[in-house]
């Protein structure tokens, strides 16, 4: 009936449409009044090197625990930060927490956080980053910084001058969810990074999937021939990790070894610190 009455009248918002902008509304409200401190908190995935078998560095990411809503993904609510103007309050706060655990972390051991379009559109919020990393006492080249294809494209000067400063201090800087969006080798060239990760969508099913296996053999031949690390994303089953093994795959992170896990979890993945030798 709703359909026979709008004939030939543009249907502005559908019921869908109308609920998803009061959940925004909702979403944005209820962040802009967040205890950020206490309502945030960073899961850690390990990244392991399945040639050796260790673990070598964690990915931070993101949880918000709204009184309100209960736990809402990085992925609904970093695009709302954005948008509110929250996200330089919110990576601050973020990068100090995720730094505060990764020092008591064996040295060998590294720390990966991702960073958003604002982020490193903005120099001062650059240079506030740079200060975090300096008073925090990590050594830099223990931190890998992510940054999503889109983002990078979002100002590509800026993102450009953003990544030069970073990998002065002495940062490694990661290409994320690579093959997802928009740019092209020439730009990818221009960029000083040092790491891309392969986005899952290309993992999953690599085994039974022709297309995914091709694109994801190509990607780890582009980047060993730019001399680039490569992570590979979103690795739940053996038989996938069997045939990244074949194709020559050093990083991987995944649900196979682990999901991400609170900072007070990972003991279990870090390297064991020497025993003392017992007679006998
Ligand atoms: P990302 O950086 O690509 O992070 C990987 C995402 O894939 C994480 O989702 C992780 O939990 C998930 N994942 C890892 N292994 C598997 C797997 O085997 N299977 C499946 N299905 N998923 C897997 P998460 O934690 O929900 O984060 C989503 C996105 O939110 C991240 O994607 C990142 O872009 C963003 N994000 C997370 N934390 C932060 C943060 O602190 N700052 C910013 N700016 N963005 C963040
Ligand atoms: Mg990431
Ligand atoms: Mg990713
Ligand atoms: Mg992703």
């Amino acid at each position: 009936k709703g359909k026979e009455s709008n004939r030939g009248h543009a249907l502005l918002f559908s019921k869908e449409h109308v609920a998803a902008i009061e959940q925004n509304q909702q979403l944005e409200q209820l962040l802009s009044k967040a205890d950020l401190d206490a309502e945030l908190t960073v899961f850690f995935q390990p990244i392991v090197n399945i040639q050796s078998g260790r673990t070598v560095s964690f990915e931070a990411l993101a949880r918000w625990n709204s009184p309100v809503l209960g736990n809402v993904s990085p992925a609904v609510f970093i695009p709302v930060a954005e948008r509110i103007g929250l996200i330089s309050e919110l990576t601050c706060t973020l990068l100090r927490k995720a730094l505060a655990t990764a020092i008591t972390w064996p040295e060998e051991v590294g720390l990966s956080f991702n960073l958003s379009t604002h982020d490193i559109s903005s120099s001062d919020d650059v240079a506030t980053i740079v200060g975090i990393i300096l008073s925090s006492g990590m050594d830099p080249r223990r931190l890998d910084l992510e940054i999503t294809e889109t983002a990078m494209m979002y100002d590509f000067a800026q993102a450009k001058a953003a990544i030069e400063i970073f990998k002065i201090l002495g940062c490694g800087m990661a290409l994320d969810d690579f093959g997802t969006g928009y740019s092209s080798l020439s730009q990818l060239h221009a960029l000083p990074l040092t790491k891309i990760k392969i986005d899952r969508s290309f993992v999953s099913g690599l085994h039974k999937n022709p297309a995914s296996y091709k694109i994801v053999k190509s990607l780890l031949a582009l980047s060993s021939d730019m001399d680039l690390d490569c992570v590979i994303e979103g690795v739940e089953t053996s038989e996938e990790l069997e045939v990244l093994k074949k194709l020559g795959g050093i990083l991987v992170q995944g649900y196979y070894y682990s999901a991400p896990v609170a900072g007070s979890e990972i003991g279990r993945f870090l390297p064991r610190p020497e025993l003392g030798r017992k007679a006998g």
